[in-house]
């Protein structure tokens, strides 16, 4: 085939194009190989140093309040990490039921969990410390507890033996005592009542002669609505109305002395943390550390409108429990007190740690806290001074 004088003349710049194209994608080629020599980790998930966890809970998907702890470790994680760790946050009954989650995540079946330590009690007695106990100590003294008072490092030696990490997850601030469709006026009236409310203070109310049921807070709604119980504890204002409690009972009661200030749980298995990484296990810890306090500050924030909603839109009667009543299941704490930690020597060291530590924090918060909060009522609610 004959070429004209215009192809020959053309000829070299085309094979130079060619040549310049080659090079171009060599290079770029060998750029991708080794950029993904040098982010290929280790571990069965890694794939391109990218890592998926599944993340089991004991709420609903998309929860409101305590459903947003384990959202927002997620999106923190993800931003942090500028998407290396995503973490796929599956609600209660998506993978396994809401109290099999310490089980998933302990044997492998989830990389991480959100719930409460003290739903595993029968499990592991000392871990109502690390949510709450009835009369203990406030958000704030919990969070100082477990992070500058040892706290954290008992949590985690009773998480070991199940291949678990323990991380403070979030906290309600102190709850509400709960939902009634009668008055609470006497300890009588509490005799018999089928009530739902976990952790020791189940035990305590047992104790007091009410019947402690054990359900989960996607069933609370239901039971109390069909009759299954007679009262139930949620959490407080912001989380109860998502939850629509107004709609089945009628009295709501304060304070609440069986989870003064309940703290959260991140579980992680152990083996899935160790295949991170060093930078992505700091970002995991100190995304669930800023979770954490970011959910006390959601209800600090939300619950006196939700109150305030009930109370004025649909018709909440808002009752506060009778002191002899609160005596009473003080008594009858004091008695579910002695016989766990004497049943369990784990649950009676943490038990050592913790009221070492309330009794020093509660003496300085006398005349912190406490005295601010009495002072700045007794002047901010002070009739207006007499015009001269
Ligand atoms: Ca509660």
């Amino acid at each position: 085939m004959a070429t004209s004088p215009a192809e020959k003349r053309y000829t070299p710049f085309i094979i130079l194009a060619l040549v310049a194209a080659l090079v171009l994608v060599l290079g770029l080629w060998a750029t991708g190989r080794a950029g993904e020599g040098h982010a290929v980790a280790a571990g069965p998930e890694a794939v391109q140093g990218q890592y998926h966890w599944k993340l089991v809970t004991t709420w609903p998907k998309n929860f409101p309040g305590l459903g947003s702890g384990a959202e927002n470790l997620a999106r923190y994680v993800d931003e942090m990490s500028a998407g290396r760790l995503k973490i796929h946050v599956y609600g209660a009954g998506e993978i396994v039921p809401a109290f099999e989650v310490f089980d998933a995540v302990s044997q492998g079946v989830a990389d991480a969990g959100h719930g409460a330590a003290y739903y595993w009690k029968g499990k592991i007695p000392a871990s109502v410390f690390f949510t709450t106990i009835p009369f203990g100590m406030t958000a704030q003294e919990s969070n100082a507890w477990l992070h500058y008072g040892g706290g954290l490092a008992l949590w985690q030696e009773a998480y070991a033996p199940f291949n678990l990490i323990p991380l403070a997850g979030g906290s309600s601030g102190v709850q509400m005592a709960g939902w009634f469709n009668r008055e609470i006026n006497s300890i009588a009236d509490l005799q018999g009542l089928k009530m739902r409310i976990p952790g020791l203070a189940g035990d305590v109310f047992a104790e007091a002669g009410g019947t402690a049921v054990r359900i989960s807070g996607g069933e609370i709604y239901t039971s109390l609505q069909t009759g299954v119980i007679d009262a139930a504890e949620w959490v407080g204002p912001y989380n109860d109305l998502a939850l629509g409690m107004h709609e089945v009972a009628k009295y709501y009661y304060y304070p609440g002395w069986h989870e003064p200030g309940s703290m959260l749980e991140f579980i992680i298995n152990k083996d899935s943390f160790n295949a991170l990484p060093p930078d992505l296990q700091a970002i995991v810890t100190y995304a669930a550390r800023a979770a954490n306090q970011d959910m006390l500050d959601e209800f600090t924030a939300r619950n006196n409108a939700a109150l305030q909603d009930m109370v004025s839109n649909h018709g909440v009667q808002l009752r506060r429990l009778p002191d002899d009543v609160l005596l009473a299941l003080y008594r009858a704490d004091q008695k579910v007190m002695q016989q766990l930690v004497a049943s369990d020597p784990m649950a009676a060291k943490v038990n050592a740690s913790y009221q070492k530590f309330y009794a020093g924090v509660r003496a300085y918060h006398h005349i912190s806290e406490q005295a601010y909060i009495n002072a700045r009522d007794v002047v901010l609610d002070a009739p207006p001074a007499q015009a001269k």
